[in-house]
């Protein structure tokens, strides 16, 4: 280990900052925000830093640097433009004992700054000894996404409450397993998703024993994984993934995806194939209040976006009869995936202005659609489970007054490595699969913006 790493406390600690530039700027702010007393030293200073001085947030002496002025400092940074004078900031500083940082000289001072994963009290801190500060960078950038943006506010609700949960459970193992069960279930979501007093709440029951405190809280997340393509998760999608003890996927979900769930979770599939659902949806809606009542974290895994064309309502209907506590996580529903990778815009300035997200599912035969709304000017139809219904789609749109010629285009297994795009017009639609075997998941686009694929494709285009 070549470096220390610790967390210093500089509340109200004289701390000085040597030059007055963008560098200079950002070590101030941090130290700032570590409430330190910071004075600056330079012949000129930024405005920021300026506006710092109005506010009385730093001291400014408007000088160049001297050997007397580190005296009374407990921690210096030289981040003047001149090496020459940052260096000989750090020999007299380090000849004083005093702790000194120099910009983009590592090995001259005596500490060096990590880059911060800020979500405070909690603080990660992240360093490649100045290896490589792209290095860091991206590492961090991975860091950011794993740690919700409010994990601060969970270790504060620990601490506010840590003496009274060391009173209630003497045994360091049931205290253990009791914060366990804090941090990772439904309190720490409802932190999470902005509900703190209901958080509050349920952890005050927890405490006064009104809930069971051996019987783990159960919950719900309901969870859109988009069109295929997992880099098109959420960052919520994926953590919750990575928590739930038990998942409910069906057959929209992509392999890829389903891998990425928590490898001991239980997978149960429940199908929804066309015609043939494996598990009747009120059975789904049953097992996930089930399932949640026995304590368990459910995750119930939708393709695309569970509120669109999902019966994302209807499951979660029982949960909230049921009270039983639940998130729903949107994913990008299959008409913005699929048109994204054709390169089809689904409004554009010139082609369209509005987009309707329709089904074509056929119900005893046939469609049942409000035809003269679907065919107006300078709009896009993006059809859902339209394939099967497409002769009835395409003569129907022609019947109320759509040109023949007007571009549509079937995205098959769209965003995934398979994706395939045809181009036809509305007239010639049925022909497509009439020519071609078409895989489900396929998605129909109608409208003047498909034109616009000829230039925009960029998705598994061949080089
Ligand atoms: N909730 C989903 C839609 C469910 S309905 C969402 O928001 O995307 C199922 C229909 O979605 C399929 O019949 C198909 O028309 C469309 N679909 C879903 N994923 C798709 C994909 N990867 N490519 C093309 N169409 C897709």
């Amino acid at each position: 280990m070549t470096n220390f790493p610790i967390f210093l406390k500089l509340e109200n600690r004289p701390c000085l900052v040597v030059g007055g530039g963008r560098v200079a700027a950002r070590k101030i702010k941090q130290l700032l925000k570590a409430n330190a007393t910071v004075t600056v030293i330079a012949p000129k200073i930024s405005s920021l830093l300026n506006k710092f001085v109005e506010e009385k947030k730093i001291t400014f002496l408007e000088k160049s640097y001297e050997r007397t002025d580190i005296a009374f400092m407990e921690l210096v940074i030289a981040a003047t433009n001149d090496r020459e004078v940052n260096n000989k900031i750090a020999e007299h500083a380090k000849s004083k004992k005093i702790m000194i940082n120099v910009v983009d000289n590592p090995d001259a001072g005596t500490f060096i700054m990590p880059s911060v994963i800020d979500r405070s009290p909690v603080m990660v801190a992240v360093s490649t000894g100045g290896a490589s500060p792209i290095l860091t960078r991206l590492l961090r950038a991975r860091l950011e996404i794993l740690i919700p943006a409010n994990y601060g506010k969970l270790a504060s609700l620990v601490s506010r409450f840590r003496e009274t949960i060391k009173g209630k459970f003497p045994s360091i193992k049931e205290r253990r397993r009791f914060w366990e069960q804090i941090l990772q279930g439904p309190i720490a979501e409802l932190l999470y998703t902005g509900q703190d007093k209901k958080a509050l709440k349920l952890l005050e029951k927890k405490i006064t024993n009104e809930c069971s405190i051996t019987q783990p809280e159960g919950e719900v997340y309901l969870v859109g994984g988009g069109p295929g393509d997992p880099d098109l998760l959420t960052f919520r999608a994926l953590r919750l993934m990575q928590q739930a003890d038990i998942v409910l996927y069906d057959r929209l979900v992509a392999p890829d995806i389903v891998n990425l769930v928590r490898k001991d979770a239980e997978r149960i599939y429940v199908g929804k194939e066309r015609d043939k659902h494996t598990v009747p949806q009120e059975e789904i809606n049953q097992l996930l209040v089930e399932l949640a009542k026995k304590g368990k974290r459910v995750l119930r895994l939708k393709g695309g976006d569970p509120f669109i064309f999902g019966r994302g309502g209807e499951e979660i209907d029982l949960l909230s009869e049921n009270n039983i506590p639940f998130q729903i996580v949107p994913g990008i529903t299959a008409a913005s995936g699929c048109a994204s990778y054709a390169g089809i815009p689904l409004t554009h300035r010139k082609y369209a202005q509005s987009c309707l997200f329709i089904t074509g599912h056929l119900k005893d035969g046939t469609m049942n659609l409000n035809w003269s709304a679907l065919v107006q000017p300078q709009q896009t139809l993006a059809v859902y489970m339209g394939t099967h219904g497409i002769e009835i789609l395409s003569r129907e749109l022609i019947k109320h007054g759509l040109a023949k010629t007007t571009p549509a285009a079937i995205v098959q297994q769209g965003t995934t490595k398979i994706q395939k795009t045809y181009i036809t017009t509305v007239k010639d639609l049925p022909n497509i699969p009439k020519q071609n075997e078409i895989k489900p998941p396929s998605m129909i686009i109608i409208g003047d913006v498909v034109s616009l694929h000829e230039k925009l494709a960029w998705f598994g285009q061949p080089d």
